[in-house]
């Protein structure tokens, strides 16, 4: 099979009806974007390495939607509506097998998200793929209604979206790092490899949230990004914190669940600080805006968790249910540390 008969077969849907926005698709030298008046265009990339962001072994489907999981979670944090993407791929070879379940695994994802593959490019190599999101933002009276890193205000609330941790508490445990009930693995790993980028929140949040970003790399990492944009500093409650794995949830007594897991507080901290691959979104709103917030979550069906505040003196600190001081180093992570 060469290049553009795979392209044909697996990437360009004849049939399909294309978005308003996409003007032209695959098949010329570029594609068009038709934008509506009145909006910016927000853009983003985000490259999955073999062996380096999954293992191998991962199921293609699985891997098809996270490539574009983790674009949409870029989107999502910005508060831009998807529309188009471009994927770049590098294959091995033409693994119909694989193309057929990977294309699957994509197409499920963007079509929920009405976003649509409009281009890319296609050579042999190691498994690379790398999609390039675009999305809509509207202008409001000549603003942006873009949500950025660089607007929380000393006072402001610290939210996070759904659960944090049990991403890497699944790589952990299929790396043989950790043993977990088979049960426990295979929702853990759900949010591993499929991960839900929180688009319908980040549109919510327009308006709403002060800065918002996507948790990729750690909760306290992440938190950090928005601190130094905004130049403020945070306090983060970790006795809330720690209750958001979702691995410690399901059977009723969360430190009973801990304990069967194995799991010290200290772990179970770290994986929710610092665990990484959660695509949640952490996000910072005015206290006059609580209800406002609940409002978002509840209109977009996600959960939002309270769990700190932004103080105007720069710095993270972490604290007990008991308002002292929490010791620990939970180092987020970082691709060349
Ligand atoms: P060019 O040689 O001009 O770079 P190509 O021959 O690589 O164009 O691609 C032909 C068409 O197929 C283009 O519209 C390109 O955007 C599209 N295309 C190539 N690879 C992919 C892919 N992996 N997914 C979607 N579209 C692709
Ligand atoms: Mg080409």
């Amino acid at each position: 099979m060469g290049e553009f008969e795979l392209i044909e077969r697996y990437f360009k849907r004849g049939a399909h009806q294309l978005a308003r926005e996409v003007a032209l698709g695959i098949g010329d030298d570029c594609a068009l974007l038709q934008p509506a008046p009145d909006t910016q265009i927000a853009i983003s990339s985000d490259m999955l390495v073999q062996g380096r962001h999954f293992l191998p072994e991962v199921d293609p489907g699985a891997l098809g939607h996270k490539a574009l999981a983790v674009n949409l979670s870029d989107l999502a944090a910005c508060g831009a509506q998807p529309r188009a993407f471009t994927l770049a791929l590098a294959l091995p070879q033409a693994d119909e097998r694989w193309l057929a379940a990977f294309s699957r695994g994509l197409f499920a994802l963007a079509d929920t998200h009405i976003c649509e593959l409009i281009g890319g490019d296609t050579t042999q190599g190691p498994l690379n793929i790398c999609i390039t999101v675009f999305g809509e933002v509207p202008v409001v009276s000549g603003r942006s209604q873009v949500l950025l890193r660089s607007g929380a205000r000393p006072g402001d609330d610290v939210y996070v979206s759904g659960t944090l941790g049990d991403a890497r508490l699944a790589l952990d445990a299929l790396n043989g790092k950790l043993d977990i009930p088979a049960a426990l693995l295979a929702q853990a790993r759900v949010r591993l490899e499929q991960p839900t980028p929180r688009v319908a929140l980040g549109l919510a949040l327009r308006g709403v949230a002060s800065a918002a970003i996507d948790v990729s790399d750690g909760l306290l990492g992440d938190l950090g990004h928005v601190l130094k944009a905004s130049n403020c500093g945070a306090i983060i409650n970790t006795s809330v914190a720690i209750e958001l794995l979702a691995a410690c949830r399901h059977s009723g007594n969360a430190n009973a669940a801990a304990d069967r897991l194995q799991l010290s507080h200290e772990q179970r901290l770290s994986y929710v600080l610092a665990g990484g691959d959660d695509y949640e979104l952490l996000f910072t709103a005015p206290a006059t805006m609580r209800a406002t917030v609940q409002a978002a979550a509840r209109t977009s069906d996600t959960p939002v968790t309270r769990i700190g505040r932004i103080e105007a003196e720069p710095g993270l600190r972490l604290i007990n249910a008991r308002g002292k001081p929490v010791s620990g180093r939970f180092a987020s992570f970082d691709h060349f540390a």
